[in-house]
């Protein structure tokens, strides 16, 4: 595994397993099969409702909870100082776990106008020791500037979609000029569609890979911390075989030249749900 060192000096594994859309009791199991296939690092969320679950598995495993890296994020609802600490004691609660690695706010929600609050609830998190990390995920450069600007703390991490139609140029640029870490959420584009690109086959062709580990590898090769997301026992075990192998600077150019700017989720600017 390889790690990427957070701008407080935190390290998260580069690679690590996403439980979107999976219930409760199937996200404890495909968890369970990520752990023993070899994942330290798990991202869930308030919204998914498999913090259970995914705590369930984390214990059945066994594993020193300081070898595991645990996300969670706080859902748009909650935002505001004071609603925030209560939504972060229940998914402690719900992970039964006395901190997390990482709590992110989960979007901005710019028609809230609440996520400069919520930061400072997610500081005193901080402060307390019950999030080793705190973080931002959807935040565009100009909720992102305003975070940096308005508090103490600097984001460490930005979790955006990112993935070859989506390659993020200008957001990743940003986040490293404030020294945020860029994890890209939906690193397979959720699969179908992305990951039948006759480009990709040819590059999976050339490395002997299947066309998700090539996009995975050009993500840890841009630096990228990636979450894909599996049900499926030999695809969870498969998008973790991607660091014996390399892609070269052309390949590296074509993915990128994939680029549509096209997103598989919402956008930002506009989602306040
Ligand atoms: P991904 O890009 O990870 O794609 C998941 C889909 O790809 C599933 O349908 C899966 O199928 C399929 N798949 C996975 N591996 C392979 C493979 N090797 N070959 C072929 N198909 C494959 O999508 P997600 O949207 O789930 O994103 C990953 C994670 O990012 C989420 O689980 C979540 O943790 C996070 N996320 C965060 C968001 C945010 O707003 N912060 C928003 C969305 C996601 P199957 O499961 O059937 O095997």
């Amino acid at each position: 595994m390889q790690y990427i060192t957070l701008n407080n000096g935190l390290r998260m594994p580069q690679l690590g397993f996403g439980v979107f859309q999976v219930p409760d009791d199937e996200a404890e199991r495909s968890v369970d099969v990520a752990l023993q296939a070899g994942y330290r690092s798990i991202d869930t969320a308030a919204l998914y409702q498999n913090e259970e679950g995914v705590g369930r598995a984390v214990r059945a495993s066994g594993i020193d909870r300081e070898e595991l890296f645990v996300t969670t994020k706080l859902w748009n609802t909650d935002q505001g100082y004071e609603n925030t600490l209560d939504a972060f004691d229940a998914s402690l609660r719900k992970l039964g776990m006395d901190y997390v690695d990482l709590y992110l706010i989960h979007w901005p929600s710019p028609a809230r106008n609440l996520y400069v609050d919520t930061w400072q609830a997610l500081e005193r998190i901080y402060s307390e020791g019950r999030a080793k990390a705190i973080g931002v995920s959807n935040f565009t450069e100009e909720t992102l500037d305003r975070v940096v600007k308005e508090t103490e703390i600097v984001p460490a991490v930005n979790q955006i979609e990112l993935h070859p139609y989506l390659t993020q140029e200008r957001m990743r640029a940003a986040d490293a000029n404030h020294g945020v870490a860029t994890e890209a959420w939906s690193p397979l584009g959720q699969g179908k569609g992305l990951l039948d690109d006759p480009t990709l086959a040819t590059l999976a062709r050339k490395h002997g890979r299947s066309p998700a580990q090539v996009v995975l590898r050009w993500h840890i090769q841009l630096g990228n911390i990636v979450i894909p997301k599996s049900v499926t026992p030999e695809r969870i075990r498969e998008n973790l075989n991607v660091f014996g192998f390399e892609l070269d600077d052309e390949d590296m150019a074509t993915i990128n030249g994939l680029n549509r700017d096209e997103r598989v989720g919402p956008d930002p600017e506009t989602f306040n749900k």
